[in-house]
C-alpha cells in the first residue's frame, strides 16, 4: 500500500505533550510542524476544488472534546448489530471511491487525529465497569481507518493492552491496511478481533486507491491471526458487474485457504450503499469508476442499493461459496432490512441485541 506522508502537521497547544505527539515527531522528520490555539473550524475559505482529498494531507493533531464512545448509529428500518465506536481519528489517508466520509465529512480541512487518548481508555473503563454482565463489542473504524495511520502514531499500542485486560468486551480493528507491525508485537489476550474490508482485486485497483492490495492484506491477516488475533472479514461492498460471481467465488476460497476459519470471529455482507449527493461527489472526484453508473434504488433508509432480487441473490451466493469453506463461521448481513434477511438465512433476528448477543458469543 502507497506510504502516507502529510504536506504539514498543526498541532493544538497542549497536544505536544501526548505520545502521539512524539510519534508524529520520529514518524515524520521533515515534515513541518506548526502550533495554533486556533483549530481548523475557524480557517478562512479555501479557493480548492477538492477540499476534502486536500484534507487527507494535512494532519491536525488536536484534543477531542466531547465522548469518545457512541453507539453506532445504524441505519433506520435496518437490522442493527449493537456495536459502540471509538472515534480516534477523523478522515483517512486512503481513496476510496464509494468512501461515505467524502459526504459526511465533505468540508473536513484536515485529517484530524485526537491527542487525549488518557480520556478514551478512561471513558472506556467507566462503560465497562459499570456493565460488567453485557458484552460489549467496540470498533475503531467508523470515521476513519482503524490502522493505516498506526505505523505514524502508534495508537495501537498504546489501547490494545488496555482492552486485553477487559473481561466483557472485544475490540474491533477494521482495516483495507496491512499496518500491522505494532500489532503483532502486542497480545491481545482473545479480546482483540483485526478485521479486513476484502474485495477482488480488480475493485481494489479501479475503487480502493492507495489501499493494501488482496494479497498483502491476506498476509497482514496471516500474521495477526499468527500473533494470537482472531480475525473477521467484511465483503462490503460487495460490486456487481459482468463476471463478478468468478472474482468474488475465488477470492473467498482464497481467504479460506490462507487462514484458520476456527478463528474467524464473524464475517458480514453488504452491498455497494450510496446516496444521491455522494454519487455526484464520487462523479467529480473519481470520474472514472464505474460505480456510480449502476442500478440502484432508493431505499426507506436514504440509501440506494441493488435492487432486492439483487441483493438477495447476490448473498446467497456468498453465502454458499463461504459455507463450502466453512460450516460454522459466523456470517451476518450488514445494514440489510429483515425481509432480506429472511430470504437469505430463513431468518431475521429479532432485535439488535439479539443480533449483538450472537455476535459477541462467536466473537468469545
Ligand atoms: S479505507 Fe475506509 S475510511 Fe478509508 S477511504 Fe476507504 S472506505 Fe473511506
Amino acid at each position: 500500500m502507497k506510504n502516507f506522508e502529510p504536506q504539514e502537521i498543526v498541532v493544538e497547544s497542549g497536544s505536544e505533550q501526548s505520545s502521539i505527539y512524539k510519534n508524529l515527531k520520529r514518524a515524520f522528520p521533515n515534515v513541518p510542524f506548526a502550533f495554533t490555539d486556533q483549530l481548523w473550524g475557524k480557517d478562512s475559505p479555501t479557493a480548492s476544488r477538492d477540499v476534502f482529498g486536500d484534507g487527507k494531507r494535512k494532519l491536525l493533531l488536536a484534543r477531542h472534546r466531547g465522548e469518545f464512545l457512541k453507539k453506532c448509529p445504524g441505519s433506520d428500518g435496518q437490522v442493527c448489530c449493537n456495536y459502540f465506536v471509538i472515534n480516534f481519528a477523523s478522515n483517512c489517508p486512503m481513496e476510496c471511491s464509494y468512501c461515505y466520509l467524502q459526504e459526511y465529512l465533505a468540508d473536513n480541512p484536515a485529517l484530524k487525529v485526537f491527542s487525549n487518548i488518557e480520556d478514551l481508555l478512561g471513558e472506556a473503563d467507566a462503560l465497562l465497569g459499570r456493565h460488567r454482565k453485557f458484552f460489549f463489542r467496540i470498533g475503531t473504524g467508523e470515521i476513519t481507518d482503524s490502522l493505516a495511520l498506526d505505523p505514524y502514531i502508534g495508537f495501537c499500542a498504546e489501547v490494545v493492552p488496555f482492552f486485553a485486560e477487559q473481561p466483557n468486551v472485544l475490540l474491533e480493528l477494521k482495516t483495507k491496511s496491512d499496518c500491522v507491525d505494532g500489532l503483532v508485537q502486542l497480545d491481545p489476550k482473545e479480546r482483540v478481533v483485526v478485521s479486513w474490508s476484502m474485495n477482488p482485486e480488480k475493485v481494489i485497483d479501479a475503487d480502493e486507491h492507495d489501499t493494501a492490495s488482496f494479497g498483502e492484506r491476506l498476509v497482514a491477516a496471516r500474521r495477526c491471526q499468527a500473533g494470537g488475533y482472531k480475525l473477521g472479514f467484511h465483503f462490503d461492498p460487495i460490486v456487481e458487474y459482468p463476471g463478478w460471481e468468478e472474482d468474488y467465488r475465488e477470492m473467498v476460497e482464497r481467504i479460506f485457504a490462507a487462514v484458520d476459519h476456527r478463528r474467524i470471529a464473524w464475517i458480514s455482507l453488504g452491498v455497494l450503499r450510496t446516496t444521491p449527493g455522494l454519487k455526484r461527489v464520487m462523479r467529480s472526484r473519481f470520474p472514472l469508476s464505474r460505480l456510480p453508473t449502476g442500478e440502484q434504488i432508493l431505499c426507506p433508509d436514504g440509501k440506494l442499493r441493488y435492487f432486492q432480487p439483487l441483493r438477495v441473490d447476490i448473498y446467497r451466493k456468498m453465502l454458499r461459496w463461504i459455507r463450502a469453506a466453512s460450516p460454522i463461521v459466523f456470517v451476518y448481513l450488514c445494514m440489510e432490512s429483515k425481509e432480506v434477511w429472511e430470504q437469505v438465512f430463513g431468518f431475521a433476528p429479532s432485535c439488535e441485541k439479539e443480533l449483538g448477543s450472537r455476535l459477541a458469543n462467536f466473537g468469545f
